[in-house]
């Protein structure tokens, strides 16, 4: 057992362990249904949702404590392409390597993006360092100033680009930091932006976050629209075998909610799931897109298509680590491969 990860508390439905890595207070809550986060009695100041089980009892959470956070800007951490972006933007200004970068995105379009820092570090000692400051006081230094900062940055670029106005309502997408400081946020608050993003890999990463404390989280998606019963009925009991060791996610269905609903949580689903695995048997638009998402992704997934059905050649070409298309006659074969 890694020897930073040590028990907090303890109580009736209810277990707490913390780890400290980079600075960071991370919280590993385990607990029952009917126990909610202030019987615990932790001090729950500024605590930011890491990730969580959705289907396990007990439930299973990590929080990370932000040395700043206000409840005015909504704070997650999420896996999206636009921190593939940031990342080669931080590559392309390798003078501020390890910088982190903001990007300011709104209805899927960028605003503006920035990566911190300027020359003042390269000419001159740190005033900070040279303090001995480990965070907060950036103003005293030239090159450490909430001005240089991404968010501010790009901010100030969206201004020049006459680009104001748009910026309200929109998100920050912060790669290569795990929290926002608080000049910055109220920078952010002053031009209506309630929302930042962390990038999940990158955090998970960078604060050595211990993964396998939640159970892995699978994804099934299948035809659903023109698929017979049996069918569904079938990839119902492969789910129910799934549930125990992994955390199954379960899509909206064909009955209940909106369309909107069924959308938005089930490509939620194939964005933040370990494992998604797409039944192709029956041809079907949804599962398509679904798999194109997760293709985009680069994320682990199974395509299965029972012997002998017609499959598109789309999916059988596809090729990246992590990815496989394979052949079943019956989907406890799969469970086979998942070693169940
Ligand atoms: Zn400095
Ligand atoms: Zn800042």
């Amino acid at each position: 057992m890694d020897k930073e990860f040590k028990l907090l508390k303890k109580g009736k439905g209810f277990e707490v362990y913390t780890q400290t890595r980079n600075k960071a207070d991370i919280f590993y809550i385990c607990r029952e249904q009917d126990v909610s986060l202030e019987d615990l009695g932790i001090d729950l100041d500024n605590l930011v949702l890491f990730d969580k089980s959705v289907f396990t009892t007990p439930l299973k959470e990590i929080y990370i404590r932000h040395p700043f956070a206000t409840k005015e800007i909504d704070l997650d951490y999420i896996d999206s392409s636009f921190f593939v972006f940031g990342k080669a933007l931080i590559e392309s200004e390798t003078k501020y390597n390890r910088a982190p970068a903001s990007i300011i995105v709104k209805d899927n379009e960028i605003l503006g993006y920035a990566v911190s820092g300027n020359d003042y570090h390269e000419k001159h000692e740190c005033i900070r360092k040279k303090k001995g400051i480990v965070s907060g006081s950036y103003e005293i230094c030239p090159g450490c100033h909430p001005d240089v900062h991404s968010e501010s940055k790009a901010i100030k670029q969206i201004i020049e680009k006459g680009k104001e106005d748009l910026m309200f309502g929109s998100r920050v997408y912060l790669y290569n930091h795990w929290w926002a400081c608080g000049p910055c946020s109220e920078k952010l608050l002053a031009q209506d932006i309630h929302k930042i993003s962390f990038s999940k890999s990158w955090t998970k990463e960078f604060l050595k976050i211990k993964e396998d404390f939640l159970p892995k989280k699978i994804y099934v998606g299948c035809s659903l629209t023109q698929a017979p019963g049996d069918f569904k009925k079938e990839v119902e009991n492969f789910k129910d075998k799934l549930r125990g060791k992994y955390d199954v996610l379960d899509f909206v269905g064909l009955e209940q909610g909106t369309a909107q609903d069924v959308y938005e949580w089930d490509t939620k689903c194939v964005r933040d799931c370990d494992l998604f695995i797409a039944i192709a048997t029956y041809p079907a638009v949804g599962l398509g897109y679904e798999i194109g998402i997760r293709h985009e992704m680069k994320k682990p997934m199974l395509v299965a298509a029972k012997e002998e059905t017609k499959i598109t050649r789309i999916v059988q070409g596809m090729e990246y680590s992590g990815y496989e298309f394979v052949r079943y006659n019956g989907l406890e074969e799969l469970l086979e491969m998942l070693e169940l």
